[in-house]
């Protein structure tokens, strides 16, 4: 089984990417933030208290999305392996992550990270608001949080990566099949 995490920051392109990824290599795709916006969309408990936060531009605790990945892990069979997108997104989930895949006796092949420039989320992610309407997208202030929440806890994730020797990143500015096929580069490694 390989286990990739894709990594980046919002709007860099990681859900559209996935698709093509999944397809390619037999991957489940497991998206923390789609996983979340479905608990919000029924009305559960845990999608009420996920939404608060969301909707600020805040991180929901790491617990809650720890538990969504083991749940993931424990009950999708017949593929090559997971896709992980938008987890881990701080340095406590990624020891977790780290901690679930060695109990059992495996751990993350390859992180691939798709970068862009600050300007450009902004700009994507405008965008991507006119055509799916989410409310973590529809303010410059909610994305500017999430700027600033990606650079202050999920940007560490890089070093642990590259000190793992795990860290391959990719360069997101180009249209979506160049980005891809820099993508498959890396992955075709593996
Ligand atoms: P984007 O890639 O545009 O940031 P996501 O769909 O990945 O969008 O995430 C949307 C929101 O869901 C995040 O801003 C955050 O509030 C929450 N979320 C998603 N994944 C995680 C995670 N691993 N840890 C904490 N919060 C998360």
């Amino acid at each position: 089984m390989k286990y990739y995490v894709l990594f980046g920051p919002p709007g860099a392109g990681k859900g559209t990417q996935a698709t093509a990824m999944v397809n390619n290599y037999n991957l489940h795709h497991i998206s923390t933030g789609a996983l979340l916006r479905k608990e919000i969309a029924a009305g559960s408990e845990l999608g009420l208290q996920a939404k608060a936060l969301i909707e600020k531009g805040c991180l929901v605790p790491d617990e809650v999305v720890e538990g969504m990945i083991e749940n993931e892990f424990k009950t999708v069979t017949g593929v090559d392996g997971f896709l992980l997108d938008g987890f881990p997104r701080t340095l406590p989930q990624a020891e977790a992550l780290d901690r679930i895949l060695a109990k059992a006796g495996t751990e993350v092949t390859a992180t691939v990270s798709i970068m862009i420039p600050d300007a450009m989320i902004m700009e994507r992610i405008k965008g991507r608001a006119l055509k799916e309407g989410r409310a973590d997208d529809a303010s410059e202030d909610i994305i500017n949080t999430r700027i600033t929440t990606y650079h202050n806890q999920t940007e560490p994730l890089i070093a642990f990566y590259e000190k793992a020797g795990k860290y391959h990143e990719i360069d997101g500015v180009g249209s979506i099949d160049e980005v891809g096929s820099r993508i498959f580069d890396v992955m075709n490694k593996f």
